[in-house]
Protein backbone atom coordinates (compact mmCIF):
# COMPACT_ATOMS: atom_id res chain seq x y z
CA UNK A 1 0.00 0.00 0.00
CA UNK A 2 1.34 3.26 -0.95
CA UNK A 3 1.16 5.93 2.22
CA UNK A 4 1.03 9.66 2.10
CA UNK A 5 4.59 11.05 3.82
CA UNK A 6 4.34 13.23 6.81
CA UNK A 7 2.78 17.14 6.21
CA UNK A 8 1.42 19.46 8.19
CA UNK A 9 -2.30 20.34 7.05
CA UNK A 10 -3.31 23.99 7.66
CA UNK A 11 -6.78 25.06 6.51
CA UNK A 12 -7.34 28.53 6.22
CA UNK A 13 -10.74 30.35 6.44
CA UNK A 14 -10.17 33.89 4.08
CA UNK A 15 -7.64 34.01 1.24
CA UNK A 16 -5.30 36.78 3.48
CA UNK A 17 -4.67 33.61 5.74
CA UNK A 18 -3.77 31.61 2.85
CA UNK A 19 -1.73 33.61 1.14
CA UNK A 20 0.35 34.36 4.40
CA UNK A 21 0.77 30.84 5.55
CA UNK A 22 2.07 29.95 1.65
CA UNK A 23 4.23 33.13 2.09
CA UNK A 24 5.93 31.55 5.71
CA UNK A 25 5.97 28.19 4.03
CA UNK A 26 8.36 28.79 1.36
CA UNK A 27 9.20 26.88 -1.52
CA UNK A 28 7.87 23.37 1.19
CA UNK A 29 4.49 24.82 0.95
CA UNK A 30 1.68 23.41 -1.71
CA UNK A 31 -2.38 24.60 -2.10
CA UNK A 32 -4.27 21.68 -2.53
CA UNK A 33 -8.51 21.39 -3.33
CA UNK A 34 -9.39 18.33 -3.80
CA UNK A 35 -6.43 16.40 -3.61
CA UNK A 36 -7.55 14.06 -6.50
CA UNK A 37 -4.16 14.32 -8.02
CA UNK A 38 -1.72 16.33 -5.09
CA UNK A 39 -2.33 13.36 -2.88
CA UNK A 40 -1.80 10.25 -5.21
CA UNK A 41 1.58 12.08 -6.40
CA UNK A 42 2.33 12.40 -2.82
CA UNK A 43 1.98 8.90 -2.34
CA UNK A 44 4.23 8.25 -5.46
CA UNK A 45 6.67 10.90 -3.63
CA UNK A 46 6.60 13.22 -6.84
CA UNK A 47 5.31 16.06 -4.66
CA UNK A 48 6.46 16.23 -1.49
CA UNK A 49 5.22 19.21 0.28
CA UNK A 50 6.24 19.95 3.73
CA UNK A 51 2.81 22.23 4.19
CA UNK A 52 -0.49 21.61 2.24
CA UNK A 53 -2.75 24.19 2.11
CA UNK A 54 -6.48 23.40 1.66
CA UNK A 55 -8.50 25.78 0.14
CA UNK A 56 -11.84 24.13 0.06
CA UNK A 57 -12.74 26.44 3.43
CA UNK A 58 -12.45 29.80 1.31
CA UNK A 59 -15.37 30.87 0.51
CA UNK A 60 -14.93 33.03 -2.44
CA UNK A 61 -13.31 30.33 -3.94
CA UNK A 62 -16.75 27.98 -3.99
CA UNK A 63 -18.99 31.17 -5.93
CA UNK A 64 -20.73 31.10 -9.76
CA UNK A 65 -21.47 34.46 -10.23
CA UNK A 66 -22.61 36.75 -13.75
CA UNK A 67 -24.37 35.86 -16.75
CA UNK A 68 -24.24 35.07 -20.05
CA UNK A 69 -24.58 39.26 -21.16
CA UNK A 70 -21.94 39.79 -18.91
CA UNK A 71 -19.57 36.91 -18.40
CA UNK A 72 -19.57 34.33 -15.44
CA UNK A 73 -16.84 34.02 -13.04
CA UNK A 74 -15.86 30.75 -11.44
CA UNK A 75 -14.29 30.00 -8.40
CA UNK A 76 -11.51 27.90 -8.30
CA UNK A 77 -13.03 25.45 -5.90
CA UNK A 78 -15.91 24.79 -7.21
CA UNK A 79 -15.87 20.83 -7.60
CA UNK A 80 -16.60 19.39 -11.48
CA UNK A 81 -19.80 18.06 -10.46
CA UNK A 82 -21.07 21.22 -9.43
CA UNK A 83 -20.08 22.12 -12.97
CA UNK A 84 -21.29 19.51 -14.60
CA UNK A 85 -25.09 20.33 -12.42
CA UNK A 86 -25.31 23.74 -13.27
CA UNK A 87 -27.91 25.42 -15.21
CA UNK A 88 -26.78 28.71 -16.04
CA UNK A 89 -23.45 26.65 -17.31
CA UNK A 90 -25.52 23.92 -19.04
CA UNK A 91 -27.90 26.65 -20.39
CA UNK A 92 -25.34 29.02 -21.97
CA UNK A 93 -21.63 27.51 -21.08
CA UNK A 94 -22.93 23.93 -22.43
CA UNK A 95 -19.52 23.20 -23.53
CA UNK A 96 -18.18 23.63 -20.53
CA UNK A 97 -20.20 21.13 -18.62
CA UNK A 98 -19.58 18.68 -21.78
CA UNK A 99 -15.82 18.69 -20.89
CA UNK A 100 -16.22 18.41 -17.14
CA UNK A 101 -18.22 15.24 -17.79
CA UNK A 102 -15.62 13.57 -19.57
CA UNK A 103 -13.41 13.78 -16.75
CA UNK A 104 -12.65 11.29 -14.13
CA UNK A 105 -15.55 9.59 -12.14
CA UNK A 106 -18.02 11.04 -10.51
CA UNK A 107 -17.06 10.08 -7.04
CA UNK A 108 -13.68 12.04 -8.09
CA UNK A 109 -15.50 14.86 -9.54
CA UNK A 110 -17.23 15.42 -6.46
CA UNK A 111 -13.92 16.26 -5.29
CA UNK A 112 -11.91 17.35 -7.87
CA UNK A 113 -12.12 21.04 -8.87
CA UNK A 114 -11.96 23.47 -11.86
CA UNK A 115 -9.45 25.49 -10.61
CA UNK A 116 -7.26 21.64 -9.57
CA UNK A 117 -7.73 20.92 -13.12
CA UNK A 118 -6.37 23.89 -14.80
CA UNK A 119 -2.96 23.71 -12.34
CA UNK A 120 -2.53 19.94 -12.71
CA UNK A 121 0.50 18.27 -12.95
CA UNK A 122 1.86 16.91 -16.77
CA UNK A 123 1.42 13.07 -17.37
CA UNK A 124 4.55 10.79 -18.56
CA UNK A 125 4.25 7.16 -19.34
CA UNK A 126 7.98 7.10 -17.25
CA UNK A 127 6.89 9.70 -14.39
CA UNK A 128 3.22 8.49 -13.39
CA UNK A 129 4.51 5.54 -11.64
CA UNK A 130 5.33 4.19 -8.04
CA UNK A 131 8.57 5.26 -6.01
CA UNK A 132 10.19 1.56 -6.52
CA UNK A 133 9.20 1.62 -10.58
CA UNK A 134 10.71 4.77 -11.35
CA UNK A 135 13.99 3.90 -8.93
CA UNK A 136 14.00 0.35 -10.99
CA UNK A 137 14.91 2.96 -13.90
CA UNK A 138 16.84 5.49 -12.38
CA UNK A 139 14.39 8.06 -12.29
CA UNK A 140 13.84 10.41 -15.30
CA UNK A 141 14.40 14.50 -15.45
CA UNK A 142 11.05 15.72 -14.34
CA UNK A 143 11.85 14.32 -10.53
CA UNK A 144 14.85 12.68 -9.18
CA UNK A 145 16.92 11.35 -12.25
CA UNK A 146 18.64 13.05 -15.08
CA UNK A 147 17.88 11.90 -18.53
CA UNK A 148 14.82 11.79 -20.37
CA UNK A 149 13.81 8.49 -21.15
CA UNK A 150 11.40 9.57 -23.66
CA UNK A 151 13.72 11.79 -25.64
CA UNK A 152 16.73 10.92 -24.35
CA UNK A 153 19.74 13.27 -24.87
CA UNK A 154 16.74 16.14 -24.48
CA UNK A 155 17.34 18.91 -21.81
CA UNK A 156 13.22 19.32 -21.81
CA UNK A 157 10.95 17.51 -20.35
CA UNK A 158 7.77 16.28 -22.88
CA UNK A 159 5.35 15.24 -19.97
CA UNK A 160 2.19 16.32 -21.36
CA UNK A 161 -0.41 18.39 -20.39
CA UNK A 162 -3.21 16.14 -19.56
CA UNK A 163 -6.15 18.15 -17.92
CA UNK A 164 -9.42 18.37 -20.27
CA UNK A 165 -10.24 21.88 -19.16
CA UNK A 166 -7.19 23.09 -20.00
CA UNK A 167 -7.25 23.29 -23.73
CA UNK A 168 -11.30 24.47 -23.50
CA UNK A 169 -10.22 27.75 -21.47
CA UNK A 170 -7.35 28.73 -23.73
CA UNK A 171 -9.93 28.37 -26.81
CA UNK A 172 -12.67 29.99 -25.13
CA UNK A 173 -10.27 33.04 -23.67
CA UNK A 174 -10.91 32.49 -20.22
CA UNK A 175 -9.14 34.74 -18.17
CA UNK A 176 -7.43 33.37 -14.63
CA UNK A 177 -7.11 35.74 -11.23
CA UNK A 178 -4.20 34.89 -8.88
CA UNK A 179 -3.61 36.18 -5.78
CA UNK A 180 -0.38 36.60 -2.82
CA UNK A 181 0.46 38.42 -0.56
CA UNK A 182 2.39 40.36 -3.46
CA UNK A 183 -0.77 41.15 -4.72
CA UNK A 184 -3.17 40.27 -7.48
CA UNK A 185 -2.98 39.77 -11.48
CA UNK A 186 -5.53 38.81 -13.92
CA UNK A 187 -4.07 36.70 -17.14
CA UNK A 188 -5.34 35.10 -20.06
CA UNK A 189 -4.74 31.69 -19.98
CA UNK A 190 -3.37 30.82 -23.41
CA UNK A 191 -0.91 32.50 -21.31
CA UNK A 192 -0.52 30.82 -18.04
CA UNK A 193 0.89 27.41 -19.90
CA UNK A 194 4.87 26.85 -20.58
CA UNK A 195 5.88 24.36 -22.99
CA UNK A 196 7.77 22.45 -20.58
CA UNK A 197 6.91 19.18 -18.81
CA UNK A 198 8.65 20.21 -15.24
CA UNK A 199 8.16 24.21 -15.30
CA UNK A 200 4.72 23.71 -16.83
CA UNK A 201 3.49 26.79 -15.53
CA UNK A 202 3.80 30.37 -15.98
CA UNK A 203 2.72 30.71 -12.16
CA UNK A 204 4.79 31.55 -9.16
CA UNK A 205 4.63 28.79 -6.25
CA UNK A 206 2.96 30.83 -4.01
CA UNK A 207 -0.26 32.28 -6.27
CA UNK A 208 -3.62 31.32 -5.20
CA UNK A 209 -5.92 31.07 -8.22
CA UNK A 210 -8.98 32.44 -6.86
CA UNK A 211 -11.13 32.71 -9.99
CA UNK A 212 -11.61 31.91 -13.41
CA UNK A 213 -13.84 34.20 -15.49
CA UNK A 214 -15.22 33.13 -19.48
CA UNK A 215 -16.43 36.47 -21.45
CA UNK A 216 -19.84 36.77 -22.32
CA UNK A 217 -21.39 34.58 -24.97
CA UNK A 218 -22.26 37.21 -28.05
CA UNK A 219 -22.26 34.84 -30.81
CA UNK A 220 -19.58 32.32 -30.11
CA UNK A 221 -19.87 28.86 -29.54
CA UNK A 222 -17.58 26.16 -28.43
CA UNK A 223 -16.91 22.65 -28.05
CA UNK A 224 -14.64 19.55 -26.69
CA UNK A 225 -13.66 16.00 -28.05
CA UNK A 226 -11.76 13.52 -26.15
CA UNK A 227 -9.57 10.71 -27.02
CA UNK A 228 -8.94 8.31 -24.41
CA UNK A 229 -8.77 4.47 -24.05
CA UNK A 230 -11.53 3.99 -21.91
CA UNK A 231 -14.64 5.59 -22.64
CA UNK A 232 -15.66 5.17 -18.50
CA UNK A 233 -13.00 6.95 -17.54
CA UNK A 234 -9.23 7.64 -18.64
CA UNK A 235 -6.94 10.75 -18.99
CA UNK A 236 -7.35 12.40 -22.42
CA UNK A 237 -4.44 11.51 -24.95
CA UNK A 238 -5.96 13.85 -27.42
CA UNK A 239 -8.29 16.43 -26.63
CA UNK A 240 -9.62 19.37 -29.26
CA UNK A 241 -11.24 22.30 -28.34
CA UNK A 242 -13.48 24.55 -30.84
CA UNK A 243 -14.82 28.15 -30.55
CA UNK A 244 -15.87 29.75 -33.12
CA UNK A 245 -17.92 32.86 -33.29
CA UNK A 246 -20.10 33.96 -36.77
CA UNK A 247 -21.37 36.89 -38.26
CA UNK A 248 -24.98 37.74 -39.50
CA UNK A 249 -24.90 35.57 -42.53
CA UNK A 250 -23.41 33.26 -40.85
CA UNK A 251 -19.81 33.84 -42.13
CA UNK A 252 -17.52 32.91 -39.47
CA UNK A 253 -15.98 36.05 -38.09
CA UNK A 254 -13.53 34.36 -35.02
CA UNK A 255 -12.31 30.90 -35.20
CA UNK A 256 -9.89 28.99 -32.65
CA UNK A 257 -9.09 25.02 -32.23
CA UNK A 258 -6.75 24.44 -29.34
CA UNK A 259 -4.99 20.52 -28.97
CA UNK A 260 -4.72 19.55 -25.81
CA UNK A 261 -3.15 15.71 -24.84
CA UNK A 262 -0.01 15.59 -27.43
CA UNK A 263 2.26 17.74 -25.52
CA UNK A 264 3.76 19.77 -22.70
CA UNK A 265 1.35 22.77 -23.05
CA UNK A 266 -1.91 23.37 -25.11
CA UNK A 267 -1.23 23.56 -28.90
CA UNK A 268 -3.23 26.24 -30.64
CA UNK A 269 -3.82 25.88 -34.52
CA UNK A 270 -3.55 29.33 -35.84
CA UNK A 271 -3.70 27.48 -39.34
CA UNK A 272 -6.89 26.15 -38.44
CA UNK A 273 -8.15 29.52 -37.20
CA UNK A 274 -7.12 31.10 -41.02
CA UNK A 275 -8.88 28.59 -42.79
CA UNK A 276 -12.16 29.00 -41.13
CA UNK A 277 -12.12 32.78 -40.87
CA UNK A 278 -14.40 34.95 -43.39
CA UNK A 279 -16.04 31.49 -44.75
CA UNK A 280 -18.98 29.50 -43.83
CA UNK A 281 -18.56 26.63 -40.95
CA UNK A 282 -19.30 23.98 -43.81
CA UNK A 283 -17.56 20.82 -44.69
CA UNK A 284 -14.82 22.17 -47.32
CA UNK A 285 -13.97 24.71 -44.67
CA UNK A 286 -13.91 22.50 -41.18
CA UNK A 287 -11.84 19.48 -43.63
CA UNK A 288 -8.87 22.34 -44.60
CA UNK A 289 -9.15 23.25 -40.86
CA UNK A 290 -8.73 19.85 -39.65
CA UNK A 291 -5.86 19.06 -41.66
CA UNK A 292 -3.76 21.79 -40.19
CA UNK A 293 -4.57 20.25 -36.86
CA UNK A 294 -3.47 17.07 -38.60
CA UNK A 295 -0.18 18.84 -39.78
CA UNK A 296 0.34 20.68 -36.12
CA UNK A 297 -0.25 17.49 -34.45
CA UNK A 298 3.38 16.28 -33.28
CA UNK A 299 2.28 13.88 -30.26
CA UNK A 300 5.01 11.99 -28.26
CA UNK A 301 5.12 8.11 -27.09
CA UNK A 302 4.85 8.72 -23.42
CA UNK A 303 0.87 8.10 -23.29
CA UNK A 304 -1.68 5.81 -24.15
CA UNK A 305 -1.93 4.74 -27.69
CA UNK A 306 0.28 4.86 -30.38
CA UNK A 307 1.64 8.55 -31.23
CA UNK A 308 0.85 8.06 -35.11
CA UNK A 309 -2.34 7.22 -34.50
CA UNK A 310 -3.09 9.84 -32.22
CA UNK A 311 -1.61 12.26 -34.67
CA UNK A 312 -4.26 11.34 -37.31
CA UNK A 313 -7.11 11.12 -34.63
CA UNK A 314 -6.32 15.04 -34.53
CA UNK A 315 -8.26 15.57 -38.48
CA UNK A 316 -10.65 13.41 -37.19
CA UNK A 317 -11.61 14.83 -33.79
CA UNK A 318 -11.17 18.33 -35.20
CA UNK A 319 -13.73 17.18 -37.81
CA UNK A 320 -15.91 16.30 -34.59
CA UNK A 321 -15.85 19.42 -32.55
CA UNK A 322 -16.43 21.87 -35.52
CA UNK A 323 -19.39 20.00 -36.85
CA UNK A 324 -20.91 19.84 -33.42
CA UNK A 325 -20.48 23.71 -33.78
CA UNK A 326 -24.12 24.29 -35.56
CA UNK A 327 -25.08 27.74 -36.35
CA UNK A 328 -28.68 27.13 -37.87
C1 LIG B 1 -8.38 7.94 -11.47
C2 LIG B 1 -8.23 9.38 -11.90
C3 LIG B 1 -8.70 9.75 -13.15
C4 LIG B 1 -8.58 11.08 -13.57
N1 LIG B 1 -9.04 11.41 -14.81
C5 LIG B 1 -8.89 12.68 -15.27
C6 LIG B 1 -9.33 13.04 -16.56
O1 LIG B 1 -9.90 12.23 -17.31
N2 LIG B 1 -9.13 14.31 -16.98
C7 LIG B 1 -8.52 15.24 -16.20
O2 LIG B 1 -8.36 16.38 -16.65
N3 LIG B 1 -8.11 14.95 -14.95
C8 LIG B 1 -8.28 13.69 -14.47
N4 LIG B 1 -7.86 13.37 -13.19
C9 LIG B 1 -7.14 14.35 -12.39
C10 LIG B 1 -7.99 15.12 -11.36
O3 LIG B 1 -8.92 14.30 -10.73
C11 LIG B 1 -8.75 16.30 -11.97
O4 LIG B 1 -7.92 16.98 -12.88
C12 LIG B 1 -9.23 17.29 -10.88
O5 LIG B 1 -9.96 18.34 -11.49
C13 LIG B 1 -8.12 17.91 -10.06
O6 LIG B 1 -8.69 18.79 -9.13
P1 LIG B 1 -8.33 18.73 -7.56
O7 LIG B 1 -9.13 19.80 -6.93
O8 LIG B 1 -8.50 17.37 -7.02
O9 LIG B 1 -6.79 19.11 -7.65
P2 LIG B 1 -5.68 18.95 -6.51
O10 LIG B 1 -5.14 17.56 -6.55
O11 LIG B 1 -6.18 19.45 -5.21
O12 LIG B 1 -4.60 19.99 -7.05
C14 LIG B 1 -4.00 19.84 -8.32
C15 LIG B 1 -2.93 20.94 -8.46
O13 LIG B 1 -3.53 22.23 -8.44
C16 LIG B 1 -2.99 23.03 -7.38
N5 LIG B 1 -4.12 23.84 -6.88
C17 LIG B 1 -5.40 23.41 -6.66
N6 LIG B 1 -6.19 24.46 -6.36
C18 LIG B 1 -5.39 25.58 -6.37
C19 LIG B 1 -5.63 26.97 -6.18
N7 LIG B 1 -6.86 27.46 -5.91
N8 LIG B 1 -4.59 27.83 -6.28
C20 LIG B 1 -3.34 27.37 -6.58
N9 LIG B 1 -3.06 26.05 -6.77
C21 LIG B 1 -4.09 25.17 -6.69
C22 LIG B 1 -2.41 22.03 -6.38
O14 LIG B 1 -1.36 22.62 -5.65
C23 LIG B 1 -1.92 20.94 -7.31
O15 LIG B 1 -0.68 21.31 -7.85
C24 LIG B 1 -7.98 12.04 -12.72
C25 LIG B 1 -7.52 11.65 -11.47
C26 LIG B 1 -7.64 10.34 -11.05
C27 LIG B 1 -7.16 9.96 -9.68
S1 LIG C 1 9.12 13.34 -20.74
FE1 LIG C 1 11.12 12.56 -20.10
S2 LIG C 1 11.73 13.82 -18.34
FE2 LIG C 1 9.54 14.17 -18.71
S3 LIG C 1 8.50 12.77 -17.33
FE3 LIG C 1 8.73 11.70 -19.30
S4 LIG C 1 10.67 10.59 -19.19
FE4 LIG C 1 10.61 12.07 -17.51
Amino acid sequence: MMRLPKFDYRLPRTIAEAVKIMANSGPEGQFVAGGTDLYPNMKRRQQMPQTVISVMRLPELHQISGDANSGIRIGASVTLTEICEHPLINQDYPFLAQAARTISTPILRNMGTIGGNLLLDTRCNYYDQNYEWRKGINFCLKKDGDVCWVAPGSSKCWAVQSADLVPVMVAVGAKLRFVSTLGERLIEAAGLYNDDGIDYLHKRQDELLIDIQLPPTNGWRASYQKLRRRGAFDFPVLGVAAFVSVDRSKMVQQARIVLGGIAPSPVAVHEASQALIGGPLDDKHIETAAEAAYVKARPLDNTDFVYNWRKQMARQYTIRALTDLTFS
